[in-house]
Formats: structure tokens, C-alpha cells, sequence
């Protein structure tokens, strides 16, 4: 059996959808607003109160998106940010076909339909996932700083390191963020027989869908390490995906999976609940240095469960 080996150093926002509808309507609008010649033409008698309900629509759409780009814009000043986060595009209407990585498959992999490892979503958008695991720090500037920018991001947790306050992930989880498996205690999978295996998987499926109302279909096996056993075990009870990542960002550095050091379109980018306890800065430090790079790079910041 094949071993793969990974090291591990370890809103309110609305769905994209409806912003990037909601973004045609307010263009539609502006673009309206303006041609619109200087002397109103009067409407033909009757068309009236046909014409009036989607122009006053219109307006509100395009005044919303305003005050929606202005609070965020403004957010983004209020975060110290080099510049606003991008706006992913629309979620894709055809879900991408998501297969194990080449190298991170195990025995069995396809006709078992075991849950594939994987670092990238197939996808032409430029766009880029991020992804938060263990969670020891529970900074609630983290949440109001994720909440005001709108960006989204997935979440895996180990119990043992969140059991002190599932109440801090419940505030998580209201503001539109999917909670996902990360096991009971991160052990390295690889040492356990798969009795415990299945114990440290699928345990922790209950308590995430005692505590927080939800059974994950997501989980990220600790530092990236599994074998055949592990993903047996996740698929019994219910895990459909195993994303591992493809850079990882900490307070102070970028560290890339690629040997050219780049990102690419559809990765997924790992960082970690942690504060000034374990690193030099906080988790909005954390946060700049991603949003900095990313934007600089021209990457918008989506939703990977719109992907999966
Ligand atoms: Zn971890």
C-alpha cells in the first residue's frame, strides 16, 4: 500500500451568484443611466405603470451593488489592505469532474469510488480556495474581519482543539462558512490500525453533526497524511472529498507545493487557526499577507464547496 507523505507545520456574505446576477442588473442600469438623454421622452400614454416597477428595481439593484463595492472597498481600508479582494465569478453551473491527484491515489482508489485527494479544482477561472485547519485560535477579530471583506473560506477542525468553545465555529458556521472533518485528535493516520482510524474519522462526523447541526461530506486528513485505510474509513461515513492544498501561507512566508513557486488556477491554499501563541502575528496578519498576494496576483477568492 502506498504512503503519502505531506508535511504539515503544523457573512453575511452573499452567494456569488447572486452578486454576479446582481452585478449584470447594476451594470444594465449604470449603462442606462448613462445614455439617457436630457429631455426625459415622455412614455406613451398606458406604459406608464408597466415601465415604472423594473426601473425603480433597477435602481435599487445598482444602488445596493454601490453601497455594496463602497462597504467593502471601505472594509478593505479598515483591514489595512494594499487593495480590495477581487470578486469571484459566478459559481459553475456544471460542477467539475474531481479525481484523485497523479501520486495521491492508493490501491483500489477508482473501483472502491474511494474520495479523492486533491490539491486543485479544475477550473479556467482565476481563482483560488482557502482553506483553515486544526483550530486552537479563536480570535473573533478573525470572523469580523472575514465577515466585513466577504470572503469565504472552508474551515477542517480537530476536536480536541476546538471542544473548549464550539460556540466560537457555531458563529463561524452562521456567517456562511462549511465546517468540515480535520478528526478527533490529528494523529498521523499512516500509524493507526483502521479500527482506530475509522474511530478518529468517523467520531468526529457525529460531534460536527451534533454540534454544529451538520455531517461533513469534507475532510482534510492530518498533515496530509493517509493510506488506503483512511480514505475506506472516510467513505463509510460519509466523506465524498479529501482536498489536501497546494501552497501554504503563514504569518511571515508562502510556502508552494509547485516547483516553479506559483499558484495556479483553482488551488487550494492552506493556513491555520493560530495566533501570537504559535507565530509572529495574528490571524488578520495572517490574512493580509493572503489577500495582499493573492489580489496582487490577479486571484479572486471563491467557495469550494461551489466546486465540489
Ligand atoms: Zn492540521
Amino acid at each position: 500500500m502506498r504512503l503519502v507523505v505531506q508535511t504539515d507545520k503544523k457573512t453575511t456574505y452573499r452567494r456569488v451568484g447572486a452578486r454576479a446576477a446582481l452585478a449584470a442588473l447594476a451594470v444594465a442600469a449604470l449603462a442606462a443611466g448613462c445614455s439617457r438623454p436630457a429631455e426625459p421622452v415622455r412614455p406613451a400614454q398606458g406604459q406608464q405603470r408597466l415601465q415604472a416597477p423594473p426601473a425603480r428595481a433597477l435602481d435599487s439593484y445598482a444602488t445596493r451593488l454601490r453601497a455594496s463595492a463602497a462597504a467593502r472597498a471601505a472594509a478593505a481600508k479598515r483591514w489595512g489592505l494594499r487593495q480590495v479582494p477581487l470578486t469571484p465569478p459566478a459559481p459553475p453551473a456544471v460542477k467539475p469532474r474531481i479525481t484523485a491527484r497523479a501520486g495521491f491515489e492508493v490501491a483500489h482508489q477508482e473501483d472502491w469510488d474511494l474520495p479523492p485527494v486533491f490539491t486543485t479544482v479544475p477550473t479556467k477561472d482565476k481563482i483560488v480556495f482557502l482553506t483553515i485547519d486544526d483550530g486552537a485560535d479563536k480570535d473573533p477579530e478573525f470572523l469580523r474581519m472575514m465577515s466585513e471583506l466577504r470572503i469565504p473560506y472552508t474551515a477542517f477542525l480537530s476536536d480536541y482543539l476546538i471542544k473548549d468553545d464550539y460556540g466560537y465555529f457555531r458563529k463561524m458556521r452562521d456567517s456562511g462558512v462549511t465546517l468540515n472533518n480535520h478528526t478527533l485528535h490529528h494523529p498521523y493516520l499512516p500509524g493507526l490500525s483502521s479500527e482506530d482510524q475509522h474511530h478518529e474519522i468517523c467520531d468526529m462526523q457525529d460531534i460536527m453533526a451534533r454540534q454544529f447541526g451538520r455531517r461533513p461530506t469534507v475532510m482534510r486528513f492530518p498533515y496530509g497524511n493517509y493510506n488506503q485505510d483512511s480514505l475506506v474509513a472516510a467513505k463509510s461515513c460519509g466523506i465524498k472529498y479529501a482536498p489536501i492544498w497546494n501552497e501554504e501561507v503563514y504569518v511571515d512566508h508562502w510556502e508552494f507545493r509547485e516547483d516553479d513557486q506559483r499558484m495556479r488556477r483553482g488551488d487550494i491554499v492552506l493556513t491555520h487557526f493560530r495566533g501570537r501563541a504559535e507565530w509572529n502575528g495574528t490571524m488578520a496578519d495572517d490574512m493580509r499577507r493572503f489577500l495582499d498576494y493573492v489580489t496582487a496576483q490577479g486571484f479572486a477568492v471563491a467557495r469550494l464547496e461551489d466546486y465540489l
